[in-house]
């Protein structure tokens, strides 16, 4: 199959004019190592209308999005392929109103599948940060400090981000969890999951990394009002601006998937040419969320 690179808008339009376009990329990419049965394993069938394939042993007939993200989307892969083209390419991410009005649908609509785009950009976790780290905390969400009137503290959400340098000073990859509080057991799960043991790491003086120092390399220093974290302070100041601009409420169960759209962009800033085709192999590669089962992560 022929992988689609690149940024151009008009490139992209020429290649995936409709749904049938698109539908023909999903089934040229999920059998293109041959075609095996979902339901009996058996590797020979024959392509149908639509892009579905038939089984020859038990007659089942799969269509190239079941058992993927693109499962059930009613308002067509054409427009689909070009929202996650913006999402990925679009250095400041867009929210679902803006989304539902460019595409003619429904804002709920346009949630519900952004959500499923971002589940897809969630990090594999299997390249961890290395070399020199920073790692610090912030806060998210409700209204700027200081504003008076109601109290918006409850909406507010805390973080944890650890940035990778290169010998430059320039930002490499980031990572950024939700946390519930800043203690040491809430501060691990961003090292155990994304630094690696052998990395540098600095914090500030905050006493919760303490006891990481066993395990990890980690270095403390004064803070000086960020200055001796400027990177790091520029991403966390990225992030509050975007999550600022999102007019659905973006609530604690879902920042963190903002989180992985806004990494999932960074974290690829030197692979542009194939950032389009990596996110939509890894929604192939992800089982079918349901609006049902977002919700549910909204309320738990
Ligand atoms: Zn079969």
């Amino acid at each position: 199959m022929e992988l689609f690179r690149g940024q151009n808008i008009i490139d992209f339009g020429k290649v995936f004019h409709n749904d049938e376009s698109c539908v023909a990329y999903l089934a040229d990419l999920k059998w293109q190592d041959g075609f095996i049965c979902k339901k009996c394993g058996h590797t020979s069938g024959c392509k149908k209308a639509g892009h579905n394939y038939h089984c020859y042993k038990c007659n089942h007939v799969e269509s190239a999005t079941s058992g993927t993200l693109f499962h059930r989307i009613r308002f067509g892969l054409h427009k689909a392929f070009h929202i996650v083209f913006e999402m990925v390419n679009s250095s400041k991410g867009m929210s679902s109103i803006q989304v539902g009005l460019r595409y003619g649908i429904r804002q709920p609509t346009a949630w519900t599948f952004m959500h499923k785009v971002r589940k897809a950009m969630e990090s594999s976790k299997k390249y961890p940060l290395s070399k020199l780290v920073h790692v610090d905390e912030f806060v998210v969400g409700g209204m700027e400090e200081g504003k008076k009137g109601r109290s918006y503290n409850t909406n507010k959400t805390k973080a944890v981000v650890a940035v990778e340098l290169s010998e430059k000073n320039q930002v490499k990859r980031v990572y950024i969890k939700a946390i519930d509080d800043y203690s040491a057991k809430s501060l691990t799960p961003i090292f155990e999951q994304h630094i690696s043991k052998t990395a540098k790491v600095v914090t500030d003086k905050w006493k919760g990394y303490s006891p990481l120092t066993k395990e990890y390399n980690i270095e403390q220093i004064l803070s000086a009002n960020g200055k001796n974290f400027k990177q790091l302070h520029i991403i966390i100041h990225q992030i509050k601006s975007w999550i600022r601009t999102i007019p659905t409420h973006a609530s604690k169960k879902h920042v963190e998937s903002y989180f992985n759209e806004f990494t999932y962009r960074i974290n690829r800033s030197q692979s542009k040419q194939t950032i389009f085709h990596n996110i939509i192999k890894r929604m192939m590669n992800s089982k079918p969320l349901t609006y049902h089962t977002l919700i549910q992560k909204q309320s738990v």
